[in-house]
């Protein structure tokens, strides 16, 4: 089946391609001319993701996909969420936002050893997270959506060369002793929140009777 993913990652683009398989031949938006950003202004994933999938069906009428994701830190009150790309500025350096993530939580660790010491007692774990996928595909014209989710952790510094964005931070519950970017792609494709989002995405596609998977 062949759609548009709409999206300008290259990480994306690796994961997704292998987490559809074979039956699905994933088109990106610069093959299909459009060379601009796509805009997210949506204040929660869902309407970002939405966002995405709708420029491409306006501009195309051709089925399509969109993701959009977040990392949500329990001790930051769920930030950075929607802004997870944009953390530390427009230019989404992945380093920068990581950078940014790690001061603020040393400082929420600093200040709960100071409550503790005043005898109050602080939030306990800290460093709790998670990814948070939603898909939007538009088939036909009509949306449907598609969530995953993956729990975890903010390591302490940054580890490994794998993956993209801030997976050298995240460390997932079924793997608790090193990050996702130092586990296999295959290893990180089973457990994620893209990974689950994409498969309820294309078991759905399978039960479509016109859906033509090749
Ligand atoms: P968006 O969904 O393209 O808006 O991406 C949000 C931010 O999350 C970007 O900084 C991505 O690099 C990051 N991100 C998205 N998916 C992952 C992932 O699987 N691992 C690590 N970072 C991710």
């Amino acid at each position: 089946m062949k759609m548009v993913f709409a999206t300008g990652n290259s990480g994306k683009l690796r994961e997704a391609s292998e987490i559809l398989g074979k039956g699905f031949e994933l088109v990106t938006p610069a093959q299909m001319g459009i060379s601009e950003e796509i805009p997210e202004t949506g204040s929660t994933l869902r309407a970002n993701s939405q966002q995405k999938a709708d420029y491409i069906w306006d501009k195309c009428h051709t089925d399509c996909f969109a993701d959009d994701t977040g990392l949500e830190v329990d001790a930051l009150g769920g930030a950075p969420g929607v802004r997870t790309a944009r953390y530390a500025g427009e230019d989404k350096s992945f380093d920068r936002n990581m950078d940014k993530l790690l001061d603020e939580l040393s400082r929420k660790e600093m200040e709960a050893s100071m409550m503790k010491a005043m005898g109050i007692e602080p939030r306990k774990n800290l460093r709790k997270a998670r990814f948070r996928s939603v898909i939007t595909l538009i088939i036909n014209g009509k949306r449907h959506f598609f969530n995953g989710i993956l729990e975890g952790r903010i390591a302490r510094c940054k580890a490994g060369k794998g993956g993209f964005g801030y997976d050298p931070v995240f460390i997932a519950d079924e793997y608790p002793e090193v990050t996702l970017a130092e586990i296999t792609e295959d290893r990180k494709n089973s457990i994620s929140h893209r990974g689950k989002a994409l498969r309820a995405m294309a078991e759905f596609l399978q039960g479509l009777p016109a859906a033509g998977l090749i």
